[in-house]
């Protein structure tokens, strides 16, 4: 089960308990179960990127992922499949093998009360919910999460995955300075105009984000540096 410390981890990290970040959690330890991982990792494996996570949605869920499996959007050990799909995927590098934990929404939801879930399409969904609503939805959010650190293995669907190759470990790339405000950007992200490298917002030429909707192939950089 997951641990209350854990737990306190996560809602510094996410900001609140919620259904789906606790069954992050509990997702990641099964996922460590069925690998045979003992801990999270730790510095060498964290540098070397060697345990990998693997989530389909950028939820509540994949904040609880993490922090339990220390598999983060910013040390490389994350990857992020737009799938929109609420699962976990975790492997170790050099093994071909791995594990995928999905959750099963129809089992999940009923275990939510039915005034959690018409607060939820309030406050969520319309956001047109009170300060006492959001409140209470968050109340009602944290039991729903308490109760599920001990949610049984039945509420997911488990298997084996295998990989056909390798998965390619984060490049080290090169530098470059923009000839219009000086910053440094990876090298293959300059725009050259000219024989001049540029970055995307100086060459004021849309890129790849990741948004609340997902990953999104291109979007125009939403700000303007004032003075520049
Ligand atoms: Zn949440
Ligand atoms: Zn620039």
């Amino acid at each position: 089960m997951v641990s209350k410390e854990l737990l306190e981890k996560a809602r510094e990290f996410h900001g609140h308990v919620c259904p789906y970040l606790v069954l992050g959690l509990r997702a990641s330890e099964i996922a460590f179960e069925k690998l045979g991982v003992r801990e999270r990792p730790g510095v060498s494996e964290t540098l070397g990127e060697e345990l990998v996570a693997i989530v389909e949605a950028n939820n509540c869920f994949a904040d609880g992922v993490q922090v339990a499996t220390g598999c983060t959007f910013g040390n490389n050990a994350l990857i992020y499949l737009d799938t929109g799909k609420t699962a976990l995927t975790l492997f170790r590098r050099g093994e071909k093998r791995g594990v995928r934990v999905y959750v099963v929404p129809e089992k999940v939801e009923s275990l939510y009360p039915p005034r959690a879930s018409e607060l939820w399409r309030k406050v969520v969904v319309e956001g047109r919910g009170t300060r006492e609503d959001a409140e209470e939805l968050d109340k009602l959010f944290e039991e729903l999460g308490l109760r599920m650190l001990e949610l049984p293995e039945s509420f997911f669907k488990v298997e084996e995955v295998s990989f056909e190759e390798e998965v390619e470990r984060a490049p080290i790339f090169e530098t470059v300075k923009c000839s219009k405000c000086g910053e440094l950007v990876w090298k293959p992200r300059a725009v050259y105009v000219d024989g001049k490298p540029l970055c995307a917002s100086c060459a004021g030429v849309p890129v790849p984000a990741v948004l609340g909707r997902g990953i999104v192939a291109s979007f125009r950089i939403p700000f303007r540096v004032i003075g520049r």
